[in-house]
């Protein structure tokens, strides 16, 4: 390897040779085989227009479009615009409830609810959902929502946060939801950037046996939200909570003020649907804005296809609405399918490891789609768990939100698939609105550790830093050539942000943010954040890799990896290593990792430091905050910087205090 490549791109380490072609069954029921993904991928991007038309008729229209893709990305120019179907009208709303109410989806469980306490449940069907969202959308009318007003939505994991969103859509106001665990400092933030009208919340949250009282955390943010005008309380419980008299309601007193006529209101195709802040990973979140035609398309196709979705399936994503798996994948897709979607109010591990497993058991659940960090972190607890129920239900597995190390793959085919349901690695982020790079199940053969191919209309790019495009297994930087339909558009208020962040890196391209190599069967591998590739006596190293060694360790449930100053090296891996229940913190086991990391990768990758960490610092929505663990492998913990999206900011203290251990 010459010096001017080791410069510019990422050295690929690792190799997982295991393969897991679609079994015939799974193949016999897929929507697309391997034929057919080729024939329509090939077509949507050499026919992109025809291809994405035929696809956007699939949809309900008041006016059909008559043009798809229009754009120009021009970074000199400081022009970067793209619309999708700009002449037609429709309403999202609409598509994901009116049309569903003639034929036999009308008594179709939409949504089915399930709340911490296993005993609280409730389903609707698309009918009753449908009188519950136009009552709902004549509420926030009646509180003077009009088309384009923005709505902050502050919410538990209840049905009338699905409800609220589809009102939204319903009237065309656009809806900015504020995850439910955020602080009223988050929520002012998010409320002032872009002037929320009214602010829709509930009384209290209910969070693993603990309370947390929504109302008044919002009360504190509204002293400093001049924009929002009138609030709407859930009553999630009957603990009493303050109420302004004149601004604020309860929603269950004004929906019985209202009737359930409620016309969709006919949209352009290029109207906001919602602005969404990114988890803050990589620094200050930034208000991503979606629109309404190319995204409802996007998640509705990718929901089918991805998932392969029959009428008969009970499909449950574990996220939580508050971030984009949510909005896309638990609303959106699912209810445009005409599916029945689960949402669940609680996390994991209450009241024990079995909850997510016995709610599989319970709903017969067909698909479940859920994050890397909650594998792992169900992994750690053991086999014991899942054991005790009945899985197989389950046909497909997904996961998103980080790459998934091979060792947490295989635990989640073998434990929770019973060696019978595919995974689906869905790589995608909060811009673009839906998944970009995914297996489909019957037409992919699956790596552990790989997101396998492009998804329709998607032209990925794996670039150095010079514009070249890396070789087979060349880990490089991540971009898209052309858009897709479900693309963000803009940062609310600020398209400067939204060139510089994503068009700057490379002209005229949208560039991702992370690391990525494509193996010379075709498939991608992604590698981390191109931020956190750590530059070892000249080897660029991706932490995804280094990770992923260290958790194939049998002692190992997580790790992260950040980069620490080196007087030889430059560099070196400063690794945060957090151990399986039971096992003993013990200093020959540092020595054992290290060894361990040598063996499967070489000595390049091996750790020069590894701290025993109980638990690691991550966003609200459960991702590894590298950045943060970077400031403390350099001790330099006074510039760790923007903190807000962290989960337990007390990680950090121990994390501290563990250093000088
Ligand atoms: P911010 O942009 O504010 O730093 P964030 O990037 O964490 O926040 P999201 O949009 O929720 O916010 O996350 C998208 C990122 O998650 C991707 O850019 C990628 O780094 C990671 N990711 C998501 N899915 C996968 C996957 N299947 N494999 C690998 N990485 C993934
Ligand atoms: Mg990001």
């Amino acid at each position: 390897m010459n010096d001017n490549k080791k410069a510019i791109s990422t050295d690929s380490l690792l190799t997982e040779n295991r393969t897991f072609p679609p079994s015939s069954e799974v193949k016999q029921r897929a929507l697309i085989n391997a034929e057919k993904y080729k024939e329509m991928y090939e077509r949507s991007v050499n026919d992109s227009d025809g291809f994405w038309l035929e696809q956007a008729s699939t949809m309900d229209w008041m006016k059909e479009p008559t043009v798809a893709c229009k754009y120009t990305w021009d970074t000199q120019n400081r022009k970067i615009e793209h619309t999708w179907f700009e002449d037609g009208q429709l309403n999202i709303s609409y598509n994901c409830l009116d049309r569903h109410l003639e034929g036999p989806l009308r008594n179709k469980p939409a949504l089915v609810w399930q709340g911490e306490d296993d005993e609280e449940t409730r389903t609707l069907t698309y009918a009753e959902l449908h009188v519950e969202v136009c009552k709902f959308a004549n509420v926030l009318k009646a509180k003077g929502i009009q088309k384009g007003d923005r709505v902050c939505i502050y919410m538990p994991m209840v049905l009338e946060l699905p409800i609220a969103m589809l009102a939204c859509a319903r009237i065309g106001a656009i809806h900015s939801i504020v995850f439910g665990g955020f602080s009223a400092d988050a929520i002012a933030d998010r409320v002032n950037d872009s002037d929320c009208k009214l602010l829709i919340t509930a009384n209290v949250s209910l969070r693993a046996g603990k309370q947390i009282p929504l109302k008044e955390i919002s009360d504190q943010a509204l002293s400093h939200t001049p924009s929002i005008e009138k609030v709407l309380v859930v009553k999630r419980t009957d603990d009493p909570c303050e109420m302004l008299d004149g601004r604020d309601f309860w929603c269950h007193e004004e929906m019985e003020k209202v009737n359930a006529e409620c016309p969709a209101e006919p949209m352009n195709a290029e109207n906001p649907l919602f602005i969404l802040y990114t988890s803050g990973s990589t620094g200050k979140p930034k208000g991503v804005v979606h629109t309404t035609g190319g995204y409802l398309l996007h998640v509705s196709l990718t929901h089918k296809y991805i998932f392969d979705i029959h009428d008969d399936d009970v499909y449950w994503c574990g996220a939580d609405i508050g971030w984009v798996t949510g909005h896309s994948y638990i609303v959106y897709g699912p209810l445009a399918n005409g599916s029945t979607s689960v949402i669940f109010e609680g996390v994991p591990t209450y009241p024990d490891a079995g909850r997510f497993w016995q709610i599989i058991q319970k709903y017969k659940v067909t698909v479940f789609y859920t994050a890397p960090t909650a594998i792992r972190a169900l992994l750690r607890l053991g086999d014991e768990w899942p054991k005790k129920y009945d899985l197989s239900s389950l046909r497909i597995l997904g996961t998103v939100g980080e790459p998934i190390n091979p060792k947490a793959w295989m635990w989640y085919y073998k434990a929770i698939g019973q060696e019978n349901c595919p995974i689906v690695d869905t790589w995608w982020q909060t811009e673009t609105g839906g998944v970009l790079i995914t297996p489909l199940p019957g037409a992919h053969t699956l790596k552990p550790g790989s997101a396998s191919r492009p998804f329709f209309g998607v032209e990925p790019m794996i670039l150095r830093d010079d514009y070249t495009v890396c070789n087979a297994n060349e880990g490089g930087k991540l971009c898209i050539k052309k858009p897709w339909p479900g693309m963000m558009r803009t940062t609310w208020g600020d398209h400067d942000r939204f060139i510089d962040t994503y068009f700057s890196m490379f002209i005229d391209l949208y560039f991702t943010g992370d690391g990525c190599r494509q193996d010379s069967d075709g498939d991608y591998w992604l590698m981390g954040r191109v931020d956190d590739v750590v530059n070892v006596s000249g080897h660029r190293i991706g932490t995804a890799e280094v990770e992923s060694a260290l958790v194939s360790h049998d002692k190992v449930a997580e790790a992260a990896v950040a980069p620490m100053p080196h007087d030889v090296k430059g560099q070196a891996l400063y690794a945060f290593v957090t151990l399986v229940e039971g096992v003993e913190e013990a200093k020959p086991l540092k020595k054992e990792l290290i060894l361990h990391v040598r063996k499967e990768i070489g000595p390049i990758a091996a750790p020069d430091k590894i701290q025993f960490a109980p638990a690691l610092p991550k966003t609200r929505s459960g991702k590894i905050m590298r950045r943060i663990l970077g400031k403390i492998a350099e001790d330099a913990i006074d510039q760790i910087g923007d903190t807000t999206t962290l989960a337990g900011p007390s990680v950090v203290d121990a994390l501290v205090d563990g250093r000088k251990k």
